[in-house]
């Protein structure tokens, strides 16, 4: 399996210890380079002092060591969320951000480099797919802002820009470095990924028998308005998500959420909250209300806030379990894909 320009920080200690072994070396080896890599976090080779040279060697003629660079970092004034934009090892950008709740620090991470789903409402969609990340670039989003920061981590979320289960190989194999007790060891009920629903995929991810929380994008209650918002609803109707996510959560016994960005004057109506209630009771899913964050290029406005608390007292009333979406780092570029999108701008002008 080595060959040159494997990466190094995607595979897992068995695989690492297939390829040490491979190489000659004791196995001992595996778990040290693990351990500096995963929990370390060490920036590179020269870092991992006890590591002999000549192995080093054999490393760097074998593999790639993978990297983000930091190319921009926004720090709220208001709330201390901040927003990292990073450089792929082919220059190619992503967003991540930074949060900090009662409960703990918060990371948000992309899962591809743009996105090709094409929701009306998001920003992350404008210039299209470009290419998937693989599991050591969603890894080093979380080891960078680590290192920047010297923060200690709680929560990641998969929220970010692109769709997690187009990329579904190297998201898994994302959730198992990530949880892996041999590295940063992140408890699985402390990562969620946030779907915009591809239902076969949803059925997938219940069967790897993990305990991370699914989100889904909601968005509308009835097929024909999803589809006005939300290419994906064209392939899959509310019937069939809301059957994947009952299998999510028999297989998996984790409640899913359903997110729900309201959006002044499309689905922010009675019938709208009555509809989600009607949905989300079944399968016990906790609703978390997002104001739509508006994007210039779109034309969407968020309800006023007295209109989003009334929302969520009529779905309460309902006795639904629902939250509101803390609008952080108002004063940096907040909304997904929106710090990208404005750095591309730029370059262009
Ligand atoms: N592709 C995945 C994850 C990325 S988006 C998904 O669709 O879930 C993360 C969440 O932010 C999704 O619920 C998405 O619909 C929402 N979102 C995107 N743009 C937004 C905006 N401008 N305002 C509010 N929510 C937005």
């Amino acid at each position: 399996m080595a060959g040159p320009g494997r990466d190094l920080k995607s595979m897992t200690l068995p695989e690492l210890e297939g390829a040490v072994k491979e190489m000659g070396l004791p196995a001992f080896r595996a778990r040290q380079l693990y351990q500096w890599m995963h929990v370390k976090l060490a920036p590179d080779y020269e870092a991992m002092s006890n590591i002999p040279a000549a192995m080093k060697e054999k490393l760097r003629e074998s593999f790639t060591y993978t990297r983000v660079r930091m190319i921009d970092r926004q720090i709220s004034r208001l709330d201390g969320t901040q927003k990292f934009l990073f450089a792929m090892p082919d220059d190619s950008l992503v967003e991540s951000v930074f949060m900090k709740y009662k409960f703990g620090n918060s990371i948000c991470i992309s899962s591809q480099v743009g996105c090709r789903m094409g929701c009306r409402f998001c920003a992350s969609t404008l210039d299209g797919l470009i290419r998937s990340l693989s599991a050591s670039e969603m890894l080093e989003q979380i080891y960078e802002i680590r290192r920047v920061t010297g923060e200690k981590i709680s929560h990641v979320v998969v929220m970010g820009t692109g769709e997690p289960l187009d990329n579904y190989d190297n998201l898994v194999r994302f959730i198992h470095l990530l949880t892996d007790e041999n590295g940063m060891h992140l408890s699985q009920r402390s990562l969620t990924v946030s779907t915009c629903g591809i239902v076969p995929r949803m059925y997938d991810l219940a069967r790897e028998d993990l305990s991370i929380t699914l989100a889904l994008s909601l968005h509308a209650v009835t097929d024909e308005k999803r589809r006005e918002i939300m290419p994906i609803a064209n392939r899959y109707s509310i019937k069939e998500l809301m059957e994947a996510c009952a299998a999510y959560f028999d297989r998996t016994g984790r409640q899913v959420t359903f997110e729900y960005s309201l959006i002044r004057g499309v689905n922010d109506s009675a019938a709208d909250a009555a509809g989600l209630a009607d949905l989300a009771r079944p399968l016990k899913a906790h609703i978390n209300l997002i104001p739509v964050n508006p994007v210039r290029e779109r034309g969407y406005e968020h309800p006023e806030d007295d209109a989003v608390r009334a929302f969520k007292n009529k779905l309460e009333k309902r006795g639904i379990n629902v939250s509101i979406r803390r609008v952080m780092g108002r004063d940096i570029d907040g909304a997904c894909g929106q710090l990208r999108h404005r750095h591309m701008a730029d370059s262009e002008h």
